[in-house]
Protein backbone atom coordinates (compact mmCIF):
# COMPACT_ATOMS: atom_id res chain seq x y z
CA UNK A 1 0.00 0.00 0.00
CA UNK A 2 0.88 3.86 -1.10
CA UNK A 3 1.77 6.21 1.88
CA UNK A 4 -0.99 7.97 0.72
CA UNK A 5 -3.96 4.64 0.85
CA UNK A 6 -2.45 4.27 4.46
CA UNK A 7 -3.32 7.46 5.15
CA UNK A 8 -6.77 7.11 4.02
CA UNK A 9 -6.76 3.97 6.10
CA UNK A 10 -6.27 6.28 9.30
CA UNK A 11 -8.77 8.31 8.60
CA UNK A 12 -11.18 8.01 11.06
CA UNK A 13 -8.95 8.10 13.82
CA UNK A 14 -7.73 11.19 12.51
CA UNK A 15 -10.81 12.71 11.88
CA UNK A 16 -11.71 11.49 15.44
CA UNK A 17 -8.45 13.26 17.07
CA UNK A 18 -9.27 15.92 15.07
CA UNK A 19 -12.88 16.78 16.36
CA UNK A 20 -11.66 15.98 20.30
CA UNK A 21 -8.81 18.63 19.64
CA UNK A 22 -11.79 21.04 18.27
CA UNK A 23 -14.16 20.47 21.19
CA UNK A 24 -11.38 21.71 23.77
CA UNK A 25 -9.27 24.11 22.83
CA UNK A 26 -6.44 25.65 24.67
CA UNK A 27 -4.06 29.14 24.15
CA UNK A 28 -1.08 30.35 24.27
CA UNK A 29 2.03 28.47 25.95
CA UNK A 30 0.62 25.84 28.41
CA UNK A 31 -1.89 23.19 26.53
CA UNK A 32 -2.17 20.72 28.74
CA UNK A 33 -4.97 18.47 27.16
CA UNK A 34 -3.79 18.92 23.88
CA UNK A 35 -0.42 17.69 25.12
CA UNK A 36 -2.32 14.87 26.96
CA UNK A 37 -4.49 13.56 23.88
CA UNK A 38 -1.16 14.02 21.46
CA UNK A 39 1.02 12.23 24.03
CA UNK A 40 -2.14 8.98 23.93
CA UNK A 41 -2.15 9.21 19.98
CA UNK A 42 1.56 8.49 20.14
CA UNK A 43 1.29 6.35 22.22
CA UNK A 44 3.10 2.73 21.39
CA UNK A 45 5.10 3.87 18.38
CA UNK A 46 8.68 3.64 18.56
CA UNK A 47 9.69 7.50 19.33
CA UNK A 48 11.85 9.03 21.89
CA UNK A 49 9.32 11.44 23.50
CA UNK A 50 10.01 14.60 25.17
CA UNK A 51 8.70 17.25 26.87
CA UNK A 52 8.87 21.07 27.27
CA UNK A 53 9.75 22.62 30.67
CA UNK A 54 8.39 26.00 30.06
CA UNK A 55 5.50 24.92 27.47
CA UNK A 56 3.27 21.74 26.80
CA UNK A 57 5.40 20.65 23.77
CA UNK A 58 5.74 17.55 22.90
CA UNK A 59 8.97 16.16 20.82
CA UNK A 60 9.15 12.98 19.49
CA UNK A 61 12.03 11.60 17.55
CA UNK A 62 11.24 8.74 15.13
CA UNK A 63 15.13 6.57 14.51
CA UNK A 64 16.22 5.03 11.26
CA UNK A 65 17.66 2.50 11.06
CA UNK A 66 20.58 3.67 8.63
CA UNK A 67 22.45 7.21 9.00
CA UNK A 68 20.88 9.73 6.65
CA UNK A 69 19.65 13.85 6.38
CA UNK A 70 17.28 14.41 9.95
CA UNK A 71 14.12 16.43 8.91
CA UNK A 72 11.86 17.95 11.20
CA UNK A 73 8.03 18.02 10.47
CA UNK A 74 6.17 20.66 12.64
CA UNK A 75 2.80 21.20 13.85
CA UNK A 76 1.02 24.31 15.83
CA UNK A 77 -0.91 23.45 18.66
CA UNK A 78 -2.56 26.37 20.19
CA UNK A 79 -6.26 27.83 19.76
CA UNK A 80 -7.32 31.29 19.59
CA UNK A 81 -9.73 33.84 21.90
CA UNK A 82 -12.47 33.60 19.19
CA UNK A 83 -16.06 32.94 20.42
CA UNK A 84 -17.08 29.98 17.97
CA UNK A 85 -20.13 30.15 15.90
CA UNK A 86 -19.87 27.84 13.35
CA UNK A 87 -22.95 25.79 15.28
CA UNK A 88 -20.76 22.28 14.40
CA UNK A 89 -21.98 19.62 16.06
CA UNK A 90 -18.19 19.14 17.56
CA UNK A 91 -17.73 22.65 18.50
CA UNK A 92 -15.51 24.07 21.25
CA UNK A 93 -17.37 23.38 24.92
CA UNK A 94 -14.73 26.24 26.03
CA UNK A 95 -16.32 29.68 26.03
CA UNK A 96 -14.61 31.96 23.95
CA UNK A 97 -11.82 29.66 22.88
CA UNK A 98 -11.61 28.13 19.14
CA UNK A 99 -9.37 26.12 17.23
CA UNK A 100 -10.53 29.12 14.52
CA UNK A 101 -7.17 28.81 12.69
CA UNK A 102 -7.47 24.86 12.34
CA UNK A 103 -4.11 24.12 14.46
CA UNK A 104 -6.40 21.15 15.86
CA UNK A 105 -5.94 20.25 11.92
CA UNK A 106 -2.21 20.80 12.07
CA UNK A 107 -1.57 18.31 15.09
CA UNK A 108 -4.02 15.48 14.04
CA UNK A 109 -2.14 15.42 10.18
CA UNK A 110 1.17 15.43 12.45
CA UNK A 111 0.29 12.25 14.42
CA UNK A 112 -0.95 10.77 11.45
CA UNK A 113 2.40 11.34 9.59
CA UNK A 114 4.23 9.83 12.69
CA UNK A 115 1.81 6.47 12.55
CA UNK A 116 2.80 6.67 9.02
CA UNK A 117 6.53 6.91 9.04
CA UNK A 118 7.04 4.25 12.14
CA UNK A 119 5.19 1.66 10.07
CA UNK A 120 7.79 2.60 7.45
CA UNK A 121 11.01 2.72 9.67
CA UNK A 122 12.73 0.09 7.67
CA UNK A 123 12.88 2.84 4.80
CA UNK A 124 13.80 6.03 6.74
CA UNK A 125 16.55 7.69 5.43
CA UNK A 126 17.23 9.43 8.41
CA UNK A 127 15.76 10.08 11.68
CA UNK A 128 12.68 12.70 11.96
CA UNK A 129 11.57 15.24 14.69
CA UNK A 130 8.19 15.57 15.21
CA UNK A 131 8.07 19.26 16.64
CA UNK A 132 4.17 19.47 18.21
CA UNK A 133 4.48 23.31 19.42
CA UNK A 134 2.35 24.90 21.48
CA UNK A 135 1.74 28.92 20.89
CA UNK A 136 2.26 30.03 17.57
CA UNK A 137 -0.62 32.62 18.28
CA UNK A 138 2.13 35.62 19.17
CA UNK A 139 3.46 33.19 22.06
CA UNK A 140 6.74 32.55 20.25
CA UNK A 141 6.69 29.42 21.07
CA UNK A 142 8.75 27.82 18.18
CA UNK A 143 11.54 29.61 19.64
CA UNK A 144 10.74 28.74 23.36
CA UNK A 145 11.07 25.22 21.72
CA UNK A 146 14.27 25.67 19.55
CA UNK A 147 15.93 27.05 23.48
CA UNK A 148 14.70 23.99 24.73
CA UNK A 149 16.77 22.19 21.94
CA UNK A 150 14.32 20.79 19.65
CA UNK A 151 16.42 21.26 16.52
CA UNK A 152 19.48 19.42 18.32
CA UNK A 153 16.56 16.36 19.32
CA UNK A 154 18.32 14.05 16.93
CA UNK A 155 21.45 14.81 17.80
CA UNK A 156 22.38 16.03 14.71
CA UNK A 157 20.44 19.39 13.12
CA UNK A 158 17.67 18.78 10.76
CA UNK A 159 19.07 18.84 6.93
CA UNK A 160 15.27 20.04 6.01
CA UNK A 161 12.00 21.36 7.81
CA UNK A 162 8.04 21.60 6.94
CA UNK A 163 5.24 22.04 8.33
CA UNK A 164 1.68 22.40 6.75
CA UNK A 165 -1.06 25.26 7.35
CA UNK A 166 -4.52 25.07 6.67
CA UNK A 167 -6.57 27.67 5.04
CA UNK A 168 -10.03 28.51 5.37
CA UNK A 169 -10.76 30.87 1.98
CA UNK A 170 -7.26 32.05 1.17
CA UNK A 171 -6.07 28.87 -1.12
CA UNK A 172 -8.31 27.00 -3.26
CA UNK A 173 -10.32 23.67 -1.41
CA UNK A 174 -7.91 20.34 -1.12
CA UNK A 175 -5.05 22.34 -3.04
CA UNK A 176 -1.59 22.50 -1.67
CA UNK A 177 0.36 25.87 -2.33
CA UNK A 178 3.97 26.90 -1.87
CA UNK A 179 6.42 29.61 -3.54
CA UNK A 180 10.46 30.03 -3.21
CA UNK A 181 11.46 32.73 -0.77
CA UNK A 182 9.28 35.13 1.48
CA UNK A 183 5.75 33.10 2.21
CA UNK A 184 4.69 35.24 5.00
CA UNK A 185 5.38 38.58 6.26
CA UNK A 186 7.47 39.51 9.48
CA UNK A 187 5.08 41.96 11.91
CA UNK A 188 6.54 44.27 14.23
CA UNK A 189 4.55 46.46 17.02
CA UNK A 190 5.58 49.84 17.35
CA UNK A 191 4.37 51.47 20.60
CA UNK A 192 5.08 55.42 20.55
CA UNK A 193 3.75 57.92 23.78
CA UNK A 194 3.99 61.67 22.30
CA UNK A 195 5.10 63.89 25.68
CA UNK A 196 4.22 67.52 26.10
CA UNK A 197 2.77 69.34 28.67
CA UNK A 198 -0.91 69.60 30.10
CA UNK A 199 -3.32 72.54 30.59
CA UNK A 200 -6.76 74.76 29.72
CA UNK A 201 -7.77 74.10 26.26
CA UNK A 202 -8.24 77.89 25.91
CA UNK A 203 -4.61 78.63 26.90
CA UNK A 204 -2.70 76.28 24.48
CA UNK A 205 0.78 78.54 24.26
CA UNK A 206 0.77 77.76 28.06
CA UNK A 207 1.03 74.03 27.23
CA UNK A 208 2.25 71.66 25.39
CA UNK A 209 -0.35 69.32 23.27
CA UNK A 210 0.75 66.49 22.20
CA UNK A 211 -2.29 65.75 20.09
CA UNK A 212 -2.19 67.17 17.43
CA UNK A 213 1.75 66.41 17.22
CA UNK A 214 0.30 62.63 17.40
CA UNK A 215 -1.76 63.22 14.17
CA UNK A 216 0.78 64.57 12.36
CA UNK A 217 3.21 61.84 12.96
CA UNK A 218 0.56 59.33 12.09
CA UNK A 219 -0.39 60.91 9.41
CA UNK A 220 3.43 61.37 7.99
CA UNK A 221 3.62 57.71 8.41
CA UNK A 222 1.55 56.65 5.35
CA UNK A 223 3.35 58.99 3.57
CA UNK A 224 6.62 57.69 4.83
CA UNK A 225 5.30 54.15 3.46
CA UNK A 226 4.47 55.05 0.10
CA UNK A 227 7.43 57.36 -0.35
CA UNK A 228 10.73 55.67 1.36
CA UNK A 229 9.47 51.83 0.99
CA UNK A 230 9.96 49.79 -2.36
CA UNK A 231 6.63 48.98 -4.29
CA UNK A 232 7.95 45.48 -4.84
CA UNK A 233 9.56 44.99 -1.88
CA UNK A 234 6.10 46.62 0.13
CA UNK A 235 5.62 47.47 3.79
CA UNK A 236 2.42 47.73 5.35
CA UNK A 237 1.85 49.80 8.60
CA UNK A 238 -1.42 50.27 10.55
CA UNK A 239 -2.06 52.61 13.10
CA UNK A 240 -4.58 50.37 15.01
CA UNK A 241 -5.18 52.36 18.33
CA UNK A 242 -4.91 56.06 19.51
CA UNK A 243 -5.43 57.79 22.83
CA UNK A 244 -5.75 60.65 24.23
CA UNK A 245 -7.14 63.17 26.68
CA UNK A 246 -10.15 63.16 28.60
CA UNK A 247 -12.25 66.02 28.36
CA UNK A 248 -12.39 68.58 25.55
CA UNK A 249 -10.73 71.56 27.36
CA UNK A 250 -8.14 69.73 29.38
CA UNK A 251 -5.04 69.19 26.98
CA UNK A 252 -3.49 65.86 27.89
CA UNK A 253 -0.24 65.43 29.20
CA UNK A 254 0.53 62.69 26.92
CA UNK A 255 -0.60 61.09 24.10
CA UNK A 256 -0.23 57.45 22.74
CA UNK A 257 -0.74 54.93 19.66
CA UNK A 258 0.67 51.79 18.77
CA UNK A 259 0.66 50.35 15.02
CA UNK A 260 1.76 47.15 13.66
CA UNK A 261 3.95 46.94 10.75
CA UNK A 262 4.32 44.03 8.22
CA UNK A 263 7.28 43.68 5.86
CA UNK A 264 8.53 40.74 3.80
CA UNK A 265 12.21 41.23 3.67
CA UNK A 266 14.91 41.87 6.04
CA UNK A 267 16.42 44.99 4.33
CA UNK A 268 12.88 46.80 4.05
CA UNK A 269 12.40 45.79 7.74
CA UNK A 270 15.81 47.38 9.12
CA UNK A 271 15.32 50.44 6.69
CA UNK A 272 11.39 50.78 7.63
CA UNK A 273 12.66 50.47 11.41
CA UNK A 274 15.35 53.13 11.47
CA UNK A 275 13.43 55.45 9.17
CA UNK A 276 10.31 55.35 11.38
CA UNK A 277 12.36 55.75 14.33
CA UNK A 278 13.70 58.94 13.15
CA UNK A 279 10.25 60.29 11.64
CA UNK A 280 8.30 59.64 14.96
CA UNK A 281 11.39 61.28 17.13
CA UNK A 282 11.87 64.38 14.48
CA UNK A 283 8.45 65.20 14.01
CA UNK A 284 8.23 65.71 18.05
CA UNK A 285 10.96 67.79 18.27
CA UNK A 286 10.11 69.72 15.84
CA UNK A 287 7.34 70.87 18.00
CA UNK A 288 9.53 71.03 21.02
CA UNK A 289 7.94 67.96 22.74
CA UNK A 290 9.72 64.29 23.08
CA UNK A 291 8.33 60.83 21.37
CA UNK A 292 9.10 57.97 23.61
CA UNK A 293 9.16 55.22 20.72
CA UNK A 294 9.69 51.42 21.54
CA UNK A 295 10.14 49.47 18.28
CA UNK A 296 9.61 45.53 19.32
CA UNK A 297 10.65 42.70 17.05
CA UNK A 298 7.63 40.08 16.35
CA UNK A 299 8.15 37.34 13.89
CA UNK A 300 10.44 37.56 11.27
CA UNK A 301 9.70 36.80 7.69
CA UNK A 302 8.70 33.15 6.89
CA UNK A 303 10.97 32.30 3.88
CA UNK A 304 11.58 28.87 2.15
CA UNK A 305 14.28 27.81 0.77
CA UNK A 306 13.95 27.41 -3.46
CA UNK A 307 15.02 23.81 -3.56
CA UNK A 308 12.87 22.72 -0.66
CA UNK A 309 9.84 24.43 -1.90
CA UNK A 310 10.80 22.85 -5.52
CA UNK A 311 11.02 19.55 -3.51
CA UNK A 312 7.79 20.10 -1.76
CA UNK A 313 5.75 20.88 -4.98
CA UNK A 314 7.25 17.81 -7.55
CA UNK A 315 6.37 15.57 -3.95
CA UNK A 316 2.85 16.79 -3.68
CA UNK A 317 2.22 16.82 -7.49
CA UNK A 318 3.55 13.31 -7.68
CA UNK A 319 1.48 11.55 -4.58
CA UNK A 320 -1.74 13.39 -5.20
CA UNK A 321 -1.52 14.77 -8.92
CA UNK A 322 -0.81 17.88 -10.61
CA UNK A 323 -4.11 19.69 -10.13
CA UNK A 324 -3.27 19.07 -5.94
CA UNK A 325 -0.43 21.87 -6.28
CA UNK A 326 -0.16 25.45 -7.57
CA UNK A 327 2.53 28.24 -7.28
CA UNK A 328 1.70 30.76 -4.89
CA UNK A 329 2.16 33.92 -6.70
CA UNK A 330 2.56 36.35 -3.74
CA UNK A 331 3.19 35.98 0.07
CA UNK A 332 0.70 36.20 2.70
CA UNK A 333 0.95 39.37 4.93
CA UNK A 334 0.04 37.21 8.26
CA UNK A 335 2.82 36.62 10.40
CA UNK A 336 3.92 33.12 11.60
CA UNK A 337 6.37 31.58 14.43
CA UNK A 338 7.64 28.50 11.94
CA UNK A 339 10.19 31.69 10.50
CA UNK A 340 12.05 30.78 13.84
CA UNK A 341 12.75 27.44 12.64
CA UNK A 342 13.64 28.26 8.71
CA UNK A 343 15.85 30.84 9.78
CA UNK A 344 18.22 28.35 11.23
CA UNK A 345 17.16 25.25 8.80
CA UNK A 346 16.29 25.20 5.03
CA UNK A 347 12.74 24.15 4.64
CA UNK A 348 9.31 24.66 3.13
CA UNK A 349 6.19 25.89 4.55
CA UNK A 350 3.01 24.95 2.49
CA UNK A 351 -0.48 25.89 2.67
CA UNK A 352 -3.12 23.86 2.08
CA UNK A 353 -6.81 25.33 1.25
CA UNK A 354 -9.01 23.20 3.51
CA UNK A 355 -12.75 25.36 3.49
CA UNK A 356 -15.10 26.41 1.39
CA UNK A 357 -14.07 30.17 1.19
CA UNK A 358 -16.71 31.69 2.37
CA UNK A 359 -14.82 32.71 6.61
CA UNK A 360 -11.17 33.60 7.01
CA UNK A 361 -8.81 31.94 9.40
CA UNK A 362 -9.29 33.58 13.25
CA UNK A 363 -13.31 34.29 11.98
CA UNK A 364 -16.10 32.42 14.38
CA UNK A 365 -17.40 31.73 11.42
CA UNK A 366 -14.27 29.66 9.77
CA UNK A 367 -14.63 25.97 9.14
CA UNK A 368 -11.97 23.40 8.26
CA UNK A 369 -12.80 20.29 6.25
CA UNK A 370 -11.24 17.94 8.04
CA UNK A 371 -11.13 15.43 4.44
CA UNK A 372 -8.02 16.67 4.34
CA UNK A 373 -6.33 15.19 6.92
CA UNK A 374 -5.08 12.15 5.39
CA UNK A 375 -3.53 13.86 2.56
CA UNK A 376 -1.95 16.44 5.16
CA UNK A 377 -0.43 13.48 6.86
CA UNK A 378 0.77 11.46 3.59
CA UNK A 379 2.70 14.75 2.17
CA UNK A 380 3.90 15.20 5.75
CA UNK A 381 5.24 11.66 5.79
CA UNK A 382 6.39 11.66 1.81
CA UNK A 383 8.56 14.47 2.41
CA UNK A 384 10.42 12.58 5.13
CA UNK A 385 10.30 9.73 2.87
CA UNK A 386 11.85 11.07 0.32
CA UNK A 387 14.09 14.15 0.93
CA UNK A 388 17.07 11.53 1.81
CA UNK A 389 17.01 10.43 -1.58
CA UNK A 390 16.51 13.71 -3.19
CA UNK A 391 19.39 15.19 -4.73
CA UNK A 392 17.70 18.73 -5.68
CA UNK A 393 17.15 19.48 -1.98
CA UNK A 394 20.45 17.77 -1.20
ZN1 LIG B 1 -2.41 29.59 12.28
Amino acid sequence: MSVHEDAIALRDDLVRLRRRLHAEPEIGLDLPRTQEKVLAALDGLPLEVSLGQALSSVTAVLRATRPGPVVLLRADMDALPVPERTGLEYASCVEGVMHACGHDLHTAMLVGAAHLLAARRETLPGDVIFMFQPGEEGWDGSAAMIAEGVLDAAGTPPAAAYALHVFSAAVPHRVFAARAGTTMAASDRLDVTVVGAGGHGARPHRAQDPIPVMCEVVTALQALITRQSDIFDPVVLTVGSMHAGARRNIIPDTATFEATLRTFSTPAKARIKAAVITLVESIARAHGLRAEVTYRDGYAATVNDPREAAFAGETIREILGPHRFRQLANPLPGSEDFSRVLEQIPGAYILLGAGDGTADNHSPLAIFDDRVLPDGAAVLAELALRRGCNTRAA
